[in-house]
This record gives structure tokens, C-alpha cells and sequence, in this order.
């Protein structure tokens, strides 16, 4: 199964992904988490954050993932991924491939600013420090249309969030293995 986050810098995606592969551990499902600002280090260090370059980017990391998954590991995509498009892409080009939105308030982002990135998003125009493509503040977040799952993290503890994320994979699996018996049996 193949999971691609998508939501704002600083909306939770790290947290909750790394807690549920900790929490998953100990039911013995393997989860990878294909972290966008890990891969932009190596294999799309090429790339920028022009509309293109982030649509290619979760290309990348899609193909990673379907290569992990094919092995019955779980493979949770975390960036940013703010274009339906490239999102719907993703869900029709591989098989079982949920979409999970970590949603966020952009008050409460620019109140946590964990990377210092809204601060800068926000500084004047011309100033040296300032950020001109921060999704969220001066580039487009699209919403995903029909997420499987939603959770917003400024509404729910990090606990309640995890937990969610972890029962959200657990009956996902059930049902992937449910039709897979199906097929086997007939
Ligand atoms: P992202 O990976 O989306 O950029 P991070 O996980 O790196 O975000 O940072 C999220 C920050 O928000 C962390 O400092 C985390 O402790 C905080 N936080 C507060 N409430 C929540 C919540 N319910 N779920 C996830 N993170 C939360």
C-alpha cells in the first residue's frame, strides 16, 4: 500500500508518519516513510519548487514507493504535494493508493513555525531572508478533492491523530488482504 501525505509545512506529516511507524512496529507491519526532504538531498537534488519540479518530485517518490510496496511494505510519501493533479496521478498510476491530508490552520502553522519558514514567507518584499514560494503563503496549497482520510492537527492531539492514522492502515490492510482471499478463492 502506497500513502501519500499531503499538507502544509509544519502541519504534522513527520510527527504522525514516524509515531505510527513506531506504533506499527510492534504489530509487525513494516512501514517506510519516503520523506521529501530526505530525497530532495539525493535522488531529486535536481529539482526545484516550481510546479513542475514538485510534480516530478512526488513522481519520484511515487515510483520509490510502488517498488517498497510491491513488497507488502507500507510506504507513507511525506512532502508537501499540493497539486491535485499530480495526486490523482499518483492514485491511477498504482494499485492501492490512499491519499491522507494533515490539515492545519495557517494561524496555528505561523504560530508553531518549528523551521522558521513562515517567518520569513512573511518578512517584506526585497528582504534578503524572505521565502517567495512557501506553500500556504506565497504558493498554492490545492485541497485534495476526496482524501481517504482527513486529520486536522489543530484540532486533535498528536495521540489522537496517530492513533487515527494507525487504525486508518490497519483496516485499509484487512480490506486489501479481504480481496485478495476473495480472488484466490474463486
Ligand atoms: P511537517 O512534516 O508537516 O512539516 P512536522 O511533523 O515536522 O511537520 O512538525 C509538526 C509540528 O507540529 C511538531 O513540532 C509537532 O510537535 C507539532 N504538533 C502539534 N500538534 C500536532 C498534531 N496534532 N499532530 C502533529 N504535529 C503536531
Amino acid at each position: 500500500m502506497i500513502i501519500q501525505l499531503c499538507g502544509l509545512s509544519g502541519a504534522g506529516k513527520t510527527t504522525i508518519a514516524k509515531n505510527v511507524q513506531r506504533k506499527a512496529a510492534a504489530y509487525g507491519t513494516p512501514i517506510e516513510i519516503i520523506d521529501g526532504d530526505s530525497y530532495r538531498e539525493f535522488l531529486c537534488r535536481d529539482l526545484g519548487f516550481s510546479k513542475e519540479d514538485r510534480c516530478e518530485n512526488i513522481r519520484r517518490l511515487g515510483f520509490v514507493a510502488s517498488r517498497l510496496s510491491s513488497y507488502g511494505i507500507v510506504s507513507i510519501i511525506s512532502a508537501i504535494n499540493p497539486y491535485e493533479a499530480i495526486r490523482q496521478e499518483l492514485s491511477a498510476s498504482y494499485t492501492h493508493v490512499k491519499t491522507v491530508f494533515i490539515d492545519c490552520a495557517v494561524d496555528e502553522l505561523i504560530a508553531r513555525d518549528t523551521k522558521g519558514l513562515y517567518k520569513r514567507a512573511l518578512l517584506p518584499d526585497g528582504h534578503p531572508d524572505k521565502l517567495s514560494n512557501l506553500t500556504g503563503i506565497n504558493d498554492p496549497f490545492e485541497v485534495p478533492s476526496q482524501p481517504d482520510l482527513h486529520l486536522h492537527t489543530d484540532e486533535q492531539s498528536i495521540t489522537a491523530c496517530t492513533n487515527l492514522f494507525l487504525q486508518f492502515i490497519i483496516q485499509s490492510l484487512a480490506l486489501q488482504q479481504a480481496k485478495y482471499a476473495s480472488v484466490a478463492s474463486n
